[in-house]
């Protein structure tokens, strides 16, 4: 797809503009974005359009065509996005286009098994908001995310994978020896064999106004929000290698990053420590929590903080705060599928699911499960979502890889 240069007019405290710019960002589509509270001329522009009327968010297209508070289905169809398939059955659906799932499905598709991929985002997953990927085996020089996305992609295409986007699964059911994939905009595709590749997602602090702020001011991508903050002063809250490897990229943007960790030390690679602790633009407070996001007409301008040694807490006047903190399984669509899942939410498969023989699922009376297998038949898992995976990119397109070999032989069976 062609991402057509767009440009979004709106204002802080409007939700409908939040959408569509987190959205947009989630499909990583280049937008610009004029406040028009702070440009009376952008302000007028958009009472023209609307005949009198001050509707936002206007989304304005390269072709002079408009959106007027589109539905994030509108945005989908005007983008080109495909977000319905073919057919309603396939023999195996993926269920995240990550780097797990895509590596799946390209196998899958190489050995002529009809593939449908659903992804609610971006391809490439978490991989591809990453800045530049530096340990992905056959790429010395390190990779772009974004440019290793697209050639995973390309790839399954090749190999006639049928690739959905911007649809959200919400829900799986099975019966007897087929799986039901349930969308959020009511479509329903069955399949015999169904790999959950759907990865993880940025933990949130749980804190006063970090909701209210995300999007104006409170950020998870610093690859994706980063250039809005040029010339800008930003924090970056955890103390772990995503958190040290974002300051940095921030600093490419912000003058000025101060990053605040809960405990006394980074708990990242010694390496990426000594260069952020080295940069001249960051600053680093340990012992500094988060407790509330704070600000003003919608839009993020100071953090409280409480330092949890003395107690003391203070404000700090702040642009822009990213949050990196870890990660949760994207997995609660899962709830009616009857999958294990491991007390954080991760899937458990293959030897892990009969440890115990108590414990052994139902579906297991007669065969031992797969190595990825969940304890559903037929529902296999790979990449950041399994329990026990590494969370790394080359080792979930290893996992997806591996499933999909494991997947053909289940297919022989059923
Ligand atoms: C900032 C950052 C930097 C990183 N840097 C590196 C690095 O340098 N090297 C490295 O090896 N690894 C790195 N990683 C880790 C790596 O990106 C992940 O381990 C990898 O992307 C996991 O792949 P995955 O396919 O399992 O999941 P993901 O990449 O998380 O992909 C899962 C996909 O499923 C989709 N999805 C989820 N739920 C649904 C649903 N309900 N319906 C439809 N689609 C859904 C998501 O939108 C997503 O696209 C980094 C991660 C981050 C966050």
């Amino acid at each position: 797809m062609n991402s057509p240069d767009l440009t979004v007019y709106g204002a802080h405290w409007c939700p409908d503009c939040r959408r569509s710019k987190r959205f947009l960002g989630e499909h990583q589509i280049p937008y610009a974005w004029v406040d028009i509270e702070q440009d009376p001329d952008a302000e007028q522009f958009v009472i023209e359009k609307n005949k009198g009327k001050r509707i936002i968010p206007t989304i304005l297209f390269a072709d002079g065509s408009v959106l007027v508070e589109p539905s994030n289905a509108e945005l989908a169809a005007k983008l080109g996005l495909v977000t319905s398939a073919k057919r309603s059955f396939y023999p195996l659906i993926v269920i995240g286009g990550g780097p797990a799932g895509l590596t799946a499905a390209l196998y899958a598709g190489r050995e002529a098994i009809d593939t449908l991929v659903i992804e609610r985002a971006a391809y490439g997953g978490q991989a591809a908001a990453t800045e530049k990927l530096d340990n992905m085996p056959g790429f010395p020089d390190g990779v772009p995310g974004i440019e290793f996305a697209n050639r995973l992609r390309a790839q399954a295409e090749r190999f006639g994978v049928e690739l959905l986007q911007a649809q959200d699964v919400v829900n799986v059911t099975s019966h007897g020896n087929y799986h039901v994939v349930h969308t959020a905009s009511g479509d329903q595709y069955a399949c015999c064999a169904l790999l959950v590749a759907s990865g993880s997602r940025y933990r949130r602090l749980g804190v006063t106004g970090e909701q209210d702020f995300i999007g104006a001011g409170v950020h998870f991508c610093a690859t994706c929000d980063g250039p809005f903050y040029k010339g800008k002063h930003v924090a970056v809250v955890g103390g772990g290698n995503s958190e040290a490897e974002e300051s940095l990229l921030l600093t490419k943007f912000a003058d000025r990053v101060t990053v605040l960790v809960r405990g006394d030390a980074f708990k990242a690679s010694p390496v990426i420590v000594e260069n952020v602790l080295r940069d001249p633009k960051i600053d680093v407070r340990f012992h500094t929590e988060v407790i509330g996001f704070l600000g003003e007409r919608g839009k993020l301008n100071r953090l409280h903080v409480r330092n949890n040694q003395t107690d003391m807490a203070e404000e700090m006047a702040m642009d822009g705060a990213f949050i990196f903190i870890g990660l949760d399984p994207n997995t609660a669509f899962l709830q009616d599928a009857g999958v294990r899942m491991n007390r954080w939410g991760f899937l458990v498969t293959g030897h892990d699911l009969v440890h115990d023989e108590s414990q052994r699922p139902p579906g297991y009376a007669d065969r031992q499960p797969m190595v990825m297998e969940t304890s559903v038949p037929g529902i296999f898992a790979a990449g950041d979502v399994r329990s026990g995976s590494t969370k790394q990119v080359a080792s979930a397109a290893g996992e997806g890889a591996t499933a999909a070999l494991l997947i053909r032989e289940y297919l022989k069976q059923v």
